[in-house]
């Protein structure tokens, strides 16, 4: 999206940003990378943000890499209320914890801990195909479809439907009337497709070993030997 708005540039379907010459980098890495070059200091810190209503406080803290998250809430003023779910990342591409007793790593630049009615996971309805997930898709996909697709375990529909062009944003799911679980679905979708070519690719593999070792038995001189010696017989 931060591409295509500064450059008009797209980034080419199953393709990543360095094919059209582009680098995206937040600014933190962007920072660290200027510190590293002036100091030669590795990364050992990280910025997080801590947020959501189970906190006392809801700010920024600067802490080193392998913190326990438990320390780093109680740094940040502890928890106002015990969370009922915890989200390491942002709230639209963060993954659910279960369990806390986790350092942070690199990847690490929030913490979200939210209370019972901020966690509750909405019930889904029936999609009424308002088409407001298509409409909201940075990468031009058919969400609605991908999820039927998903459902469906239509394996060839996900991979003719480019499921692995989602980029797990979440806007389709966060616009939907219908509370349709959709960036879920779609990731179980992309997780399907990867076990697939998985499963094709051992069997290339294996296919190709065993013609190599074919066409070994057939060059190796015992084999020929061993014809010879049928031929004479005969
Ligand atoms: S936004 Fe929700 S209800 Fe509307 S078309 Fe998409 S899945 Fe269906
Ligand atoms: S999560 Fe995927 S399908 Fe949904 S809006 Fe984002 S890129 Fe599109």
């Amino acid at each position: 999206m931060l591409i295509y708005a500064l450059t008009k540039r797209k980034v080419p379907a199953g393709g990543l940003p360095h094919d059209i010459k582009a680098l995206v980098l937040n600014v933190s890495t962007v920072r660290f990378i200027s510190k590293y070059l002036e100091t030669g200091m590795p990364l050992i810190r990280r910025r997080v943000t801590l947020d959501g209503s189970a906190l006392a406080i809801q700010c920024n803290v600067n802490v080193p890499m392998g913190a326990l998250i438990p320390d780093v809430i109680q740094l940040a003023g502890g928890l106002a209320e015990e969370p009922a779910k915890v989200i390491m990342g942002g709230s639209m591409m963060g993954v659910a914890l279960d369990r806390i007793d986790l350092g942070i790593i690199k990847m690490n630049n929030a913490i979200l801990a939210l209370e019972k009615k901020e966690a509750r996971i909405p019930r889904e309805s029936q999609c009424i195909r308002c088409g407001r997930c298509v409409t909201s898709c940075p990468m031009e996909l058919l969400p609605t479809t991908l999820d039927n697709l998903t459902r469906s375990r239509d394996i060839e529909g996900l991979a003719v439907h480019h499921v692995n062009d989602c980029i797990e944003c979440g806007c389709c799911t966060y616009v939907c009337p219908a509370k349709r679980h959709l960036v879920q679905s779609l990731r179980t979708g992309k997780a399907l497709l990867r076990m697939e070519n998985d499963k094709k690719r051992r069997k290339a593999e294996m296919d190709a070993t065993q013609e190599a070792a074919a066409k070994a038995r057939a060059a190796s001189p015992s084999s020929k030997t061993g014809s010879k010696q049928e031929a004479t017989d005969a």
